[in-house]
């Protein structure tokens, strides 16, 4: 097999940075422009007339039209074929003009004197469309340059990679994307600073794209980055499947020798999941989340690299749609509910619930939301669900202040999809007002994922959260890609410990004061701090001295009917 010039930066170029119209259209408007010229020519030394509805139109008259067309085709011409446009445009133009001097000067004819403006006249205009436009292209050339390139790495990007299926898949060529995640990456950041992380990355970035570059492999490679640790290879032209392996084992190889930074040595590991396009699926968006199952398949076996192949038993399709059904189910017999975990200031006080969404199963046992939240995500279910648990929780907000005067806050989730609806502030707003409860009494949980996700919507949106009254919370911080200037942007009032922090934090010094370092962060950034997923005394005695301000945890109250909460509530006020 004759292998196709595969080098990144090209295919990159030739995918999204030259998008050229086709040479046909070039012969077109050459050949329209010659008869154009031809027409304008002889119409004008033609005599007598033609008869048109009636009228009597002299053949001179259309002089005036071909020649408007020849100068629509030049124009054409210069702004589709840039340099070669305005180069055969001028050409043509100027070869017309020593027959119009001829004409004028030597013959003393002069008809031609308009025709010798109009050719001036054009130079100066195609003149300055060219090198005013070439300038426009420039700039926008560099802007898309910039949209397909990766920050960090100086790889192209998830958009680039897009761009790249988009073409295989027009042309017919088969393909395989693997997905990469690079092992405990998490920890170089978090122990050497994401300085050291990028540097680590931009490393992989390079090493993978000589390797791409370099032809060594059997197959034609495309190497992009995702976001954080992940990456992309595209791997087209394989001579059978079997090299599928012996590639991606290539750039494991490569992976694997010593990274050497700010003389520290890394030794990183990856895991691949790869799917083949159009024997898996001929529909990209599955390709991208088969790949991306298989990774996470085989990112659960433990750690080390590993390599694994789409199956489809991993989707687990079947628990999929059989949870859709149920959703669908609960949600039109209103068997949606909720219950609500205490949260406490640190001296034990209470500072107002958590709303958590329940659901049962058909034989009367519960199915958690880790399970069939991320299916209502995926089937843009999700909204109706946080919906209706907003408003179960509002409705006992209502009934319990009633019947106690007691303020206390109620938090509840919000899934980004939810967030970005465009009726999100509408719906929540007539719910508020339907039970007579004030915004500051009611705090929104987001994740914070969503800040790296869809950064500037959301913080639109956060903002009209806040300026209605509300109070936004980032809930499971610690567990995305978190960067201080995200959480410095963004308008929060308070930061949620995720669990895994908690868990560990009374195992070493080191855990105890990476939670001690969020809470000081927190405070640093005006934010009140909660911890979740508080089991014992002991982290409780800790948290205390550490600063934190809020506790959410088994150890002071599990996740309880509104019932028994409305008798929680009811028992402290007296
Ligand atoms: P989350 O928002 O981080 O909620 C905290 C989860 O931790 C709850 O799990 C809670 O029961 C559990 N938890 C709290 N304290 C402890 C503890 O001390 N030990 C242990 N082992 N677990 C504790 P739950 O109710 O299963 O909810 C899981 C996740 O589902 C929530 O995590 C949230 O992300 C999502 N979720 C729940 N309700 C909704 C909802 O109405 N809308 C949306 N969009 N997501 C929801
Ligand atoms: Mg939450
Ligand atoms: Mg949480």
């Amino acid at each position: 097999m004759v292998k196709r010039n595969n080098n990144i930066d090209k295919t990159l170029k030739n995918l999204s940075l030259n998008k050229e119209a086709p040479k046909s259209a070039f012969i077109l408007l050459v050949l329209l422009y010659a008869i154009a010229s031809f027409l304008t020519t002889r119409t004008s030394v033609m005599q007598g007339s033609i008869a048109i509805g009636g009228q009597m139109i002299s053949y001179n008259s259309f002089t005036g039209v071909f020649s408007m067309l020849g100068y629509i085709c030049i124009i054409c011409l210069v702004m589709l074929f840039r340099r070669v446009g305005y180069i055969v445009s001028m050409a043509a133009i100027i070869l017309q003009s020593p027959l119009m001097i001829f004409n004028i000067f030597v013959r003393g004819n002069l008809h031609s004197l308009p025709g010798l403006f109009s050719s001036v006249l054009i130079i100066g205009a195609i003149s300055i469309i060219h090198f005013t436009y070439r300038k426009i292209l420039k700039y926008q050339q560099s802007i898309r340059e910039q949209a397909v390139t990766d920050r960090i790495t100086g790889l192209p990007n998830r958009f680039a990679c897009n761009e790249l299926l988009t073409d295989l898949q027009r042309r017919g060529e088969p393909f395989v994307l693997v997905s990469v995640d690079l092992n405990d990456f998490k920890s170089i950041n978090d122990t050497m600073g994401h300085d050291t992380g990028d540097q680590v990355l931009k490393e992989v970035a390079r090493r993978w794209k000589d390797l791409a570059n370099s032809l060594s492999t059997e197959t034609v490679d495309f190497v992009a980055r995702n976001s954080g640790d992940e990456f992309m290879i595209v791997i087209s032209e394989y001579p059978s499947v079997e090299e599928i392996e012996n590639t991606i084992n290539a750039y494991r190889e490569v992976l694997e020798k010593k990274i050497t930074i700010d003389d520290c040595d890394y030794y990183l590991t990856a895991c691949f999941g790869y799917s083949f396009f159009p024997e898996d699926s001929d529909v990209i968006e599955n390709i991208y989340l088969f790949s991306d199952a298989a990774l996470h398949e085989v990112k659960k076996a433990g750690s080390g690299s590993r390599i694994s192949r789409f199956t489809p038993d991993v989707l687990n399709f079947e628990r999929t749609l059989e949870i859709e059904r149920k959703i669908r189910t609960a949600l039109n017999s209103d068997k949606i509910f909720f219950n609500l975990q205490p949260q406490y200031d640190i001296n034990h006080n209470l500072r107002g619930f958590e709303a958590l969404a329940r659901m049962k199963d058909d034989d009367g046992s519960f199915i958690s939301p880790v399970d069939f939240i991320p299916v209502a995500e995926k089937t843009g279910l999700v909204d109706r669900i946080d919906m209706r648990v907003f408003e179960l929780s509002m409705e006992f907000l209502d009934k319990i202040t009633r019947e106690t005067g007691t303020e206390i806050m109620m938090s509840v989730n919000v899934s980004v999809r939810h967030l970005m609806k465009n009726t999100f502030i509408e719906d929540i707003k007539n719910i508020l007002k339907a039970h007579n409860i004030a915004p500051e009494r009611v705090e929104i949980e987001i994740t914070e994922s969503i800040m790296i996700d869809s950064a500037e919507k959301a913080l639109q949106r956060i903002n009209e959260i806040k300026a209605m009254g509300m109070k936004v919370a980032i809930d499971d911080f610690g567990t995305g890609y978190s960067s201080l200037s995200y959480l410095n942007n963004f308008p929060s009032d308070l930061l949620k410990i995720d669990k895994a922090f908690i868990d560990q934090m009374n195992m070493s010094e080191s855990s105890k004061q990476y939670v001690a370092m969020i809470i000081s962060i927190g405070h640093i950034l005006h934010l009140k701090v909660i911890s979740e997923g508080v089991e014992s005394p002991d982290q409780v005695e800790v948290l205390k001295k550490i600063g934190c301000d809020y506790i959410q945890g088994f150890v002071w109250g599990k996740p309880m009917p509104p019932e028994e909460a409305g008798r929680l509530v009811s028992s402290i006020k007296k």
